[in-house]
C-alpha cells in the first residue's frame, strides 16, 4: 500500500508542476537578476496555467481575484510569484528557446516508466510504440517569418505555416496517448527547398534516441514513413518500425508479393461474425534498388458476413512475422489512428485549441505555445491513467468537458490552497459547502 502511495506522489499534479517549475528555472540565464528571472518562471508558468485550464483569459481572471482577495490560483497552484502582463508573456514566450522544454517530457517519461505505467503500453515484450505523425499549429495569409513552411495557392495568394513532427506512445488497449518531444518542421536560412515530414522525423528518430538510449521502441507511421532512408535511421538506432505501406508508393515490392501463389494466412471470426484474415511474408525487398533492404510485409483484412471486405491495411516491419504475433502486430499497426484522434482531434477541438491563433512571434512563440498545450495535455493524460481522485472527479461530471467547465469557472471567485483541493470541491460540491458550514 506504502508504494502505491509513493507511485500516486511521485505523478501528481505537485510533483509534475514542481518538475515544470525546476526546468523553466533552469532555462533562465543565471547572469540576470533573481528578479528577472522570477519573472521568466512565472511567465512561462502563468502561459501553461492558461492552458492546463483551457483558458486563455485565465490571467487576466486571475488578476482581478487578486485585487479583491489579495491573492490568486496562480500563486497557490502554479506557485507564480508576480502574475504578468499579457505584453510581457508575449515577449518572454517569444524569446525562449523551445528546446527548454524537451528535459520536461523526457522527465514525465521516466516517471511513468519508474512506475511501471509504460508496462501497460508494450506492445511485444519490453517494446513501447511511438506513432509519428505531422500536425499544423500555426497559419496565416500574411504574417510570417523566415522559419515558416510556406504553399502557394492557383490565385497566386500564399499561405504561411508551422508544423511539427509529433510523436506518441500509443497501445490499442489504452484510451490515454503520452506525447514526446515533437521535433519542428521548419524552414531554415536560405534554403531553396522547404523542410519537410521525412527530413524532420529523421531527426526525430535522433532526438527520440537521445532522450531514452535505453527505451526499446517501435516506430509507427504512415505510408510517407516507409522509405528506405528513415526506415535505416531507425534500425541504426536500435529500434523498430511498423509503417504503413500501399501499393501505389511500393509498386516493385507488391509485383514481387504477386509472385507467390499464395502468402501465409491465418484469421479468426468474431462474435459479431466478422472475419479477420492476416496475411504475411517475411524477407521482402523494399524497392527494386540493387542495395533495397529486406523487410518483412503484414495485411489485415475485414470481411462481413456476405464475404465482402470492409477494410483493409497493411504494413512493413522488421520484426519477423507468425502465425503467434501477427494479430498483435496487426492490432498495433491499426491503432495509428489514435495519433490523429485522440491526440491531435483533441488538441484542436476538445478545448485545448492548438488552432486558436495566440500569435506567431519573431522568434519560438507559435511552437512555444504549441508545447505549452501539449504538456497541459500530457499532464491530463497522466491524471486519466494513474490519479485516482482525478478519475473520480471525472466521472462524478459525467464528461471531461462538463469537469473542466466546473473548475475553470470555480477558480474565477475562489482560491484554494491545492489542486487536490479544488478537485475535491468539483468531485463533490455538497460535501465541501457542509465542511465550510462546520468550520465556520
Ligand atoms: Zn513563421
Amino acid at each position: 500500500m506504502a508504494s502505491r502511495i509513493q507511485e500516486k506522489k511521485h505523478l501528481s499534479f505537485n510533483s509534475l508542476r514542481k518538475s515544470l517549475s525546476q526546468h523553466i528555472n533552469a532555462s533562465t540565464d543565471s547572469r540576470k537578476s533573481s528578479a528577472s528571472q522570477y519573472a521568466h518562471h512565472d511567465v512561462v508558468m502563468s502561459g501553461f496555467a492558461c492552458m492546463y485550464f483551457q483558458d486563455p483569459s485565465l490571467v487576466q481572471f486571475q488578476q482581478r481575484l487578486e485585487t479583491s482577495r489579495g491573492r490568486n490560483n496562480l500563486q497557490t497552484l502554479f506557485n507564480v510569484h508576480q502574475t504578468p502582463k499579457e505584453s510581457q508573456m508575449r515577449e518572454i514566450l517569444d524569446n525562449l528557446s523551445s528546446e527548454s522544454f524537451a528535459p520536461v517530457f523526457k522527465d514525465f517519461h521516466e516517471k511513468l516508466r519508474r512506475h511501471l505505467h509504460l508496462k501497460e503500453y508494450e506492445i511485444l515484450p519490453n517494446i513501447i510504440m511511438c506513432v509519428i505523425d505531422g500536425v499544423q499549429h500555426y497559419s496565416s495569409k500574411s504574417i510570417s517569418c523566415k522559419c515558416c513552411l510556406h504553399k502557394t495557392h492557383k490565385n497566386g495568394d500564399k499561405t504561411y505555416y508551422h508544423s511539427v513532427l509529433q510523436g506518441a506512445i500509443m497501445h490499442p488497449d489504452k484510451r490515454q496517448v503520452l506525447p514526446v518531444m515533437p521535433e519542428a518542421i521548419k524552414n531554415g536560412d536560405g534554403k531553396e527547398k522547404q523542410d519537410c515530414e521525412i527530413n524532420a522525423a529523421k531527426r526525430f528518430v535522433n532526438r527520440l534516441y537521445k532522450a531514452h538510449p535505453r527505451q526499446k521502441f517501435i516506430l509507427g507511421g504512415d505510408s510517407l514513413m516507409s522509405r528506405q532512408p528513415l526506415i535505416e535511421d531507425v534500425l541504426n538506432k536500435n529500434m523498430h518500425y511498423l509503417f504503413v505501406a500501399k501499393p501505389t508508393d511500393h509498386v516493385y515490392m507488391y509485383e514481387w508479393l504477386e509472385a507467390f501463389p499464395e502468402l501465409p494466412t491465418t484469421e479468426y471470426v468474431d462474435e459479431k461474425g466478422k472475419t479477420h484474415r492476416f496475411y504475411w511474408q517475411n524477407n521482402v525487398p523494399l524497392n527494386g534498388g540493387a542495395d533495397a533492404i529486406k523487410v518483412n510485409y503484414l495485411e489485415y483484412q475485414q470481411i462481413d458476413e456476405s464475404g465482402k471486405v470492409t477494410f483493409k491495411n497493411s504494413w512493413v516491419t522488421d520484426i519477423e512475422i507468425t502465425d503467434k504475433n501477427i494479430i498483435k502486430l496487426a492490432k498495433a499497426g491499426r491503432c495509428r489512428w489514435k495519433i490523429e484522434n485522440e491526440c491531435f482531434n483533441t488538441l484542436k477541438n476538445q478545448g485545448y485549441n492548438i488552432n486558436h491563433n495566440y500569435g506567431h512571434g519573431k522568434e519560438n512563440l507559435s511552437f512555444n505555445v504549441y508545447l505549452l498545450i501539449l504538456l497541459a495535455f500530457y499532464f491530463h493524460q497522466i491524471f486519466e491513467l494513474t490519479d485516482g481522485a482525478y478519475q473520480v472527479c471525472r466521472k462524478r461530471n459525467g464528461s471531461k468537458r462538463y469537469m473542466w467547465e466546473q473548475l475553470r469557472s470555480i477558480i474565477t471567485f475562489a482560491v484554494f490552497e491545492t489542486w487536490n483541493e479544488l478537485l475535491a470541491v468539483v468531485t463533490d460540491p455538497d460535501e465541501f459547502e457542509s465542511s465550510i458550514i462546520k468550520k465556520s
